[in-house]
């Protein structure tokens, strides 16, 4: 039986980045995935301007950059095909002009591993882990077969699964906790023959169910539809996906001189949450702690910020050579306090869009304040704190605007479009 400091199931973004973090603090590692890389993740493709901070305290911007990514300067919303608002990412605090990268996950997940692989952590590809290993409360290692079903065990002092939304803590301890909203499915594709979308992530709501479209440069566009599964009944998926796509006006004006050239997938995109696991040398970073709705596009940001959380507590129960759970209790109340306001304004965003009438008149009313819309795309860009629309004012101010909508004017076309 191998023996590491630290193991870590999962080689998206929280997996890779909570390894390298550790690996140059020093410690032993193996970092374990199931698939070979490249492999493909079903995403908007879209990554918070404060990601840029994580990756580049990782060593990882440059060889981003390097890949020539596409950047975004910030965000197309229309509601219901009535209110188009376009709105750039404010500046930050310090004075930075802020963009968002927008690059394919088979990429973005490879050049992460390629990182790992030339690093001193030990990479272990095809290896599925089937279970925690247990030595009284703790997990002190993981068990599984490989590629020729060669079964494996590791033990390590710590366990961080970083598994993504079906990982092997969640249905072992029984984590995952249900989610009142119906079930939401995503098709996704990346279509070719578009029209040059400009630095911009599109993001159209209407019936049934919104897109996510960005370039993710080489002349493609990323093509993310999420709808109630039960619109998918009997449908053939592809001409479904095309068909609704294609079925919104402005999204017709961007895409109808293109098409898919990959086969639709598929992903269940239900909301969750997650309970605190109640034995100690486990910790769950990324989507393995939670999923809140794509809308915001935030996942990959919150992935690599719960890891970076994350290294911290595991560096101190080093440091103290315990690994109980009340060591690790502390990175639960971080993460749970950090991402509150954000999963507040998630879920709030999340009753909007389905509201056409409420969501046209929000869309209106931030066309017309330009220092809502641009705090709205701050926060959901991660750089601008979540206090500011969580709060008493924002909803009052946007209230206030949309009575004021009652008794004016129309908005203009050149209104419209941007802000
Ligand atoms: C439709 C949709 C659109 C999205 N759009 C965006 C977006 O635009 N921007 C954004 O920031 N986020 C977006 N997200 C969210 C983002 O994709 C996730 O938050 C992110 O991938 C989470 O990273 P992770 O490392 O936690 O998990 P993952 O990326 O899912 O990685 C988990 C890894 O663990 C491996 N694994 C799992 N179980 C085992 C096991 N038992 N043994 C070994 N290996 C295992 C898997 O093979 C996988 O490689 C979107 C999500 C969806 C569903």
């Amino acid at each position: 039986m191998k023996l590491y400091d630290i193991v870590v199931i999962g080689g998206g973004p929280a997996g890779t980045s909570a390894a390298l973090f550790l690996e140059k603090k020093g410690y032993r590692i193996a970092l374990l995935d199931q698939a070979f890389f490249p492999r493909d993740k079903v995403c908007g493709e879209f990554i918070s301007p404060a990601a840029d901070d994580i990756f580049s305290d990782l060593g990882v911007l440059e060889s981003i950059d390097d890949l020539n990514p596409t950047r975004l300067s910030g965000v197309v919303l229309s509601a219901y095909e009535s209110s188009y608002l376009q709105v750039d990412y404010p500046v930050s605090a310090d004075g930075r002009v802020m963009t968002s990268l927008s690059v394919e996950r088979s990429m973005l997940d490879n050049l992460m591993i390629s990182h790992v692989r030339n690093s001193n952590v030990q990479l272990l590809e095809g290896f599925k882990v089937t279970d925690l290993l247990f030595g009284g409360e703790n997990v002190c290692g993981v068990k599984g077969y490989d590629e020729v079903k060669k079964q494996f065990s590791i033990k390590a002092k710590v366990v961080i699964d970083a598994g993504g939304r079906n990982s092997i803590s969640l249905r072992r301890l029984n984590l995952k906790r249900g989610s009142s909203q119906k079930g939401k499915i995503a098709l996704a594709a990346h279509w070719e023959g578009v029209k040059e979308l400009g630095p911009y992530c599109y993001m159209h709501i209407s019936d049934p169910g919104y897109t996510g479209i960005a370039p993710v440069g080489n002349n493609r566009a990323n093509v993310v539809l999420v709808v109630d599964r039960n619109n998918l009944a009997g449908a053939n998926i592809e001409q479904f996906f095309i068909k609704t796509v294609l079925g919104n006006r402005l999204r017709k004006e961007i895409l109808g001189a293109g098409a898919p050239v990959e086969k639709i997938r598929v992903m269940d995109t239900l909301s969750y949450s997650v309970k605190k696991p109640k034995c100690g040398g486990l910790i769950l970073v990324g989507d393995a702690t939670g999923f809140i709705d794509p809308f915001t596009g935030e996942g990959i940001y919150l992935s690599l910020r719960s890891s970076q959380l994350a290294v911290e507590i595991i560096s101190n129960a080093f440091d103290r050579a315990d690994f109980s759970s009340r060591q690790f209790q502390r990175y639960d109340m971080m993460r749970r306090k950090e991402f509150r306001e954000k999963n507040i304004l998630s879920k709030a965003l999340q009753y909007l869009i389905y509201k056409p009438s409420l969501c046209k008149r929000v869309v209106e009313s931030l066309i017309r304040q330009k220092e809502l819309s641009s705090l709205l795309v701050g926060v959901i860009g991660d750089y601008v704190p979540a206090n500011k629309i969580v709060c008493f004012q924002y909803p009052l101010r946007l209230i206030c605007e949309m009575l004021k909508q009652r008794q004016s004017l129309p908005i203009s076309n050149s209104q419209r479009l941007t802000n």
